[in-house]
């Protein structure tokens, strides 16, 4: 079958619909009025709609009314009405009764259950529309190019609450029923993907004012005590973008809403933003760094969308990335002027990571592609339109300076506003106001995979070096070999006692500078943001090392950690020169620096024969034993958030990959000690809760469940639950493993936990059995893209070469629900991690026996 877009003979201008959900029976009925124009002879329209059944059809206009006959077409998702005689151009009125199903899968119109502070059940009716299921709940011109305004009236039980992406301009009684008809006022036009209608018994927060804009935030009873963190990041971020866009907040209100169900992370519906209830909800008392730092994120970056997506939206979803790349480039912007400590672009670089990650593999892809059909855009939500997106774009900032890569947004939203537009608009209005050739500089990094590595050497005398680029690729095909990007390379260098900085748009495959002598170092990707990476030559390398440590900032030894490891991992570098490398870093006291020291002694723990993992556990012990005793268990008053953050994560390190009896030990005295578990630090007690499941047996297992159940925090629950998955025995594996099916644990979660599963050395056969026994069943029952691609992502820690072949013939014959190529990424990272054992298990043996 071959898509087609909708004809473009007959466009809405205005949709009134109204709905009345059924939260008992799982069902709605709605009826709507669109007001559309027919610009030339229509002998019918044709419209989305999918699980609907439309009643009826009319039409108005030119002094007449018809019934319409109505076609439904399921394959396509389509409804073509036809009318009594061809439709004249001008303006008509399309009349539409119609009725679905509030389904279980988490898309379109859907239920969300829950349990309420008072031990009774609570359905809530929800939308969620993104990228093309606006179809399932009314039919419509359902892709983003056809922007109406939406009227949206809800016809709900008088106890219920009703919101949509507009204040509420009415109120009526239903005569003769215990219900009202909440009336919403009209919205600005906009894509049908950004409605959204919300009902059930959800309690409001006060309204704080930003700007004159009245925010809010939505829970189910007995949780909008966690929302004061999320008012105070939604506030600040309204108003940091409403100055750095230059363009008032679009909407009227600002409704932020904790849904207990929830596929992705949050959506950007305008002015009704919806969220899972981590990403939401927060109790900063105790609460990680990380779990505050999510929902600052997540808060952030749907507030950004209001503009970038919601005002000026992608013309078709090739420019998905646009949407997102900008929403999470601004997210971490926000975040970093609302908490300067947190040094948010410094751990972008870890978000930075996975993106290098998945495009460094030959199955990787162009940031924006050919779209035909909407489904195609739903494999488009990853790293690589998220993070590599992001990525580019603040390389791109840093590279013109963030006034002018600013005033080019700016008249990029005022004259898209209301509109859609393609990512050559945005290059233009770029390119218009800080004069410069950008889709010259930029195209490479959007239009093609990959990304290249910059080798930095000395020649002659030492006083020029040379710059030379290739592509990055873990495996090796022969191909792209002789790719070149335009990489706006950044350095630094201390010549003559001085320090000199420097740039250089390097766009063949070689570049020299020369210096006014012999440089005592080089850093290359000075300020860190670049999306290359770097390898140094032996002198310069050496050079770096034996330099006092702040010589480099935090994010440039993070990336020469990080750069050093995708090199062991490509093989071009050994594991044990990478292990040497990294033992220069046993005093580093940064916690986004240790992020890629901790990941590979975790990746080495799943790669190496058990026989190995004695000496790995005393290699590891070795390494983190001197940050470990700097750090304690206890925060010191000077210690800040990240400090804080270190210390839960080398102590869970140590408890868990180093195996480190007077850890675990410790750590169990902190848990057994009860009460006293309250009063640590919270990245401490998370780490407490890891260890002790990692030793612990039945009794643990049984509270840690019945902690889950009765977790005060979503975060609290999230770590109980979470934490399952790393007991050891096989009973309790295997308990783990039946609660991903058996109803106790959401569907937005379980994947997850499958996922860990699959990752744990302990867990990961018994995982794999399970999940090739129980695939048809987690099809069924996971949401696909965001639960079933989650739970594949497990497959990359089957690092054996009996396991690997297994999971090559079992996904041979399949075609997975999940789109695009990430299943074929999963299998690659999984194939690189398995040439890596093969190629590296004698030396990585002769390397931690010295241990
Ligand atoms: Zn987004």
């Amino acid at each position: 079958m071959t898509f087609a877009r909708l004809p473009r003979t007959v466009v809405p201008h205005r949709y009134d619909i109204q709905l009345e959900p059924d939260l008992a029976a799982s069902t709605f009925a709605g009826e709507e009025t669109i007001d559309v124009t027919v610009c030339e002879t229509a002998a019918e329209i044709v419209v989305n709609a999918a699980d609907l059944t439309i009643r009826s059809a009319a039409i108005e206009g030119h002094g007449r009314r018809w019934a319409g006959s109505v076609e439904m077409d399921d394959a396509t998702e389509r409804a073509v009405l036809r009318f009594r005689e061809p439709l004249q151009p001008g303006p008509w009125r399309l009349l539409l009764k119609f009725s679905g199903v509030l389904n279980d899968k988490l898309r379109g119109f859907y239920r969300s259950t829950f349990t309420g502070d008072d031990g009774r059940q609570g359905t809530l009716a929800v939308t969620q529309f993104e990228a093309a299921d606006a179809r399932r709940a009314f039919p419509c011109w359902d892709e983003p190019a056809f922007k109406a305004v939406f009227q949206i009236t809800l016809v709900v039980d008088d106890a219920l609450a009703a919101i949509s992406n507009t204040r509420v301009a009415d109120v009526r009684p239903v005569a003769g029923r215990a219900k009202k008809a909440v009336v919403f006022a009209p919205t600005i036009p906009m894509s049908t993907y950004l409605v959204a209608f919300v009902i059930g018994s959800l309690e409001p927060t006060e309204p704080v004012q930003a700007d004159g804009v009245p925010i809010r935030v939505w829970a189910v009873p007995g949780k909008g005590h966690l929302a004061r963190f999320a008012l105070q990041v939604a506030a600040f971020s309204l108003q940091f973008f409403r100055e750095y866009y230059g363009v008032p907040y679009p909407g009227d209100k600002l409704d932020l809403i904790a849904i207990p169900d929830f596929a992705f992370g949050a959506m950007e519906n305008l002015g009704a933003i919806t969220f899972r209830e981590t990403a939401l909800l927060v109790d900063e008392a105790s609460a990680t760094h990380g779990e505050q730092a999510r929902v600052a994120h997540v808060v952030a970056h749907e507030i950004a969308h209001m503009w970038f997506g919601d005002l000026v939206t992608m013309a078709w979803w090739n420019g998905l990335w646009l949407n997102e790349a900008f929403a999470t480039f601004m997210e971490v912007l926000a975040v970093d002027a609302w908490r300067p400590a947190w040094e948010r672009w410094n751990h972008f670089g870890v978000s930075r990571a996975a993106a290098f990650l998945t495009d460094g593999l030959q199955s990787s892809r162009p940031i924006e592609f050919d779209v035909v059909a909407p489904k195609d855009a739903e494999a488009m939500f990853d790293v690589l339109t998220y993070e590599k997106g992001g990525a580019v774009l603040r390389m791109l900032e840093q590279y013109l300076g963030p006034e002018n890569f600013r005033a080019g947004v700016r008249r990029y939203l005022v004259t898209h506003q209301f509109a859609t537009a393609e990512t050559t608009d945005l290059w233009k209005a770029i390119g218009e106001a800080c004069d410069q050739p950008i889709p010259e500089i930029m195209d490479g990094w959007i239009f093609r995979q990959g990304y290249p590595l910059v080798t930095v050497e000395a020649e002659g005398a030492g006083e020029t070096i040379r710059f030379s680029q290739r592509p990055f690729r873990y495996l090796h095909d022969g191909e792209g070999g002789a790719a070149t990007w335009h990489v706006p390379v950044t350095y630094r260098a201390r010549v003559n006692g001085e320090v000199i900085h420097g740039r250089l748009l390097l766009s063949a495959e070689n570049g020299r500078v020369h210096f006014p002598g012999r440089p005592g170092w080089v850093v290359a990707n000075d300020g860190g943001h670049g999306f290359y990476r770097v390898h140094y030559g032996p002198e310069l390398l050496r050079s770096l090392l034996d330099a006092p440590r702040g010589t480099m900032t935090p994010i440039e030894r993070f990336n020469l950690v990080n750069d050093a490891w995708a090199e062991s991992l490509a093989g071009t570098l050994s594991a044990s020169s990478f292990l040497d490398l990294a033992g220069h870093f046993t005093e580093e006291s940064d916690r986004n620096v240790w992020t890629p020291l901790l990941s590979s002694l975790g990746f080495l723990a799943r790669v190496v024969p058990g026989d190995l993992r004695p000496p790995l556990e005393r290699l590891t012990r070795a390494r983190l034993s001197s940050v470990a005793a700097r750090l304690g268990w206890s925060p010191r008053p000077e210690d800040g958030e990240l400090v804080r953050e270190l210390r839960g994560e080398i102590l869970r390190a140590l408890g868990t990959l180093g195996n480190d009896e007077g850890v675990q030990r410790a750590a169990r005295d902190r848990y057994d000690a009860g009460g006293e578990m309250a009063v640590l630090d919270p990245n401490v007690l998370a780490a407490v809760l890891t260890i002790v499941a990692h030793t612990g047996g039945e009794a643990e297992y049984a509270e840690y469940l019945k902690r889950f159940k009765a977790a005060q925090t979503p975060q609290e629950e999230q770590r109980h639950l979470r934490a399952l998955a790393d007991f050891r025995s096989p009973e309790l594996v295997r308990r783990t493993l039946d609660l991903s099916l058996n109803g106790q644990v959401r569907t937005q979660d379980a994947p997850f936990l499958v996922r860990d599963l699959l990752m744990g050395v302990h867990s990961r056969e018994l995982a794999w059995a399970f999940v090739k026994e129980h695939w048809a069943e987690m099809e069924r029952l996971y949401p696909s893209q965001s639960g079933l691609r989650r739970l594949c992502e497990g497959i990359t820690g089957l690092v054996t070469p009996g396991l690997e072949a297994d999971v090559r013939e079992f996904f041979g014959g399949r075609s997975v629900a999940f789109g695009g190529k990430t299943l074929l990424q999963y299998l690659e990272r999984l194939g690189v991690a398995v040439r890596f054992r093969e190629r590296e298990e004698a030396s990585l043996r002769a390397y931690c026996e010295q241990f």
